[in-house]
């Protein structure tokens, strides 16, 4: 074999195993996080709502504030910031995990492969795209889409908090682990988590898996096509 060869079968097999330990943490094995990365995760879940120091009246100022954010090292490296897209006055708000390398181009939220595979879920429930809010946790892309770190959560969830109050929704749907958890403060899996509603600041939530996670492991489409459906008919009764 020549060593280029050998470089790519090298490069198969780490995206292999990281897709693995990806599928592993989107069922909720959080053992495969060191304790150090555990406590982080819990110290994350500290904030509360008084730390939202500033009033925003509109959309348009919270953007400002993310565009002009430097609180996390994110800024450093993001190309665009991705706030979020669809009907501010809407009853549905999607919820994601963090930009990716399209998204991160585009400055819109799910735009790639996964952003497909969302638009397809959102339209299977007779909804279009322009309906629904579609934001994410993070603004900005973490580097080859690692997943988002305690810290980055922690400045970046103020911002989500204040796009919350301003849309007012119904009804939140979490897409995947980092999104329920951060919202639901808890470290429970989000295969547990799931397929109910849950309430957040007074909203009804129901966490999904991501659809992301769906592309690699497709068996799990008919839990999240139950879930959806409970937030459609949750959606028609408001
Ligand atoms: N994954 C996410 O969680 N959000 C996006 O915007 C794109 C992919």
């Amino acid at each position: 074999m020549t060593r280029n060869i050998l470089l790519e079968e090298y490069a198969k097999i780490l995206d292999s195993v990281r897709s693995y330990v990806e599928d592993q943490i989107e069922l909720g094995f959080s053992e495969l996080q060191g304790t150090e990365q555990k406590e982080q995760a819990n110290s994350l879940f500290s904030i509360t709502e008084s730390q939202v120091a500033i009033t925003y009246n509109t959309m348009d100022e919270i953007k400002k504030a993310v565009e002009n954010c430097q609180a996390c090292p994110l800024c450093k490296t993001r190309t665009n910031v991705v706030f979020g897209t669809g009907n501010e006055n809407t009853k549905l708000v999607f919820l994601g995990e963090a930009p990716g390398a399209d998204e991160d181009q585009q400055g819109k939220p799910f735009v790639g492969k996964a952003g497909q595979k969302l638009t397809q879920i959102i339209n299977a429930i007779g909804l279009s795209r322009d309906e629904v809010y579609i934001t994410n946790v993070l603004k900005c892309r973490p580097p080859n889409n690692r997943n988002p770190l305690p810290h980055e959560i922690e400045c970046c969830e103020p911002f989500l908090i204040a796009q919350l109050k301003l849309i007012n929704p119904k009804i939140i749907c979490s897409l995947g682990t980092f999104a329920t958890q951060t919202l639901l403060k808890t470290d429970q899996q989000i295969s547990r988590l799931r397929g109910k509603f849950h309430t957040y600041q007074g909203i009804r939530l129901m966490p999904t898996y991501h659809p992301a996670f769906l592309l690699r492991s497709p068996k799990f489409k008919k839990d999240v096509w139950e879930d959806v459906q409970k937030v459609k008919a949750e959606y028609d009764r408001e």
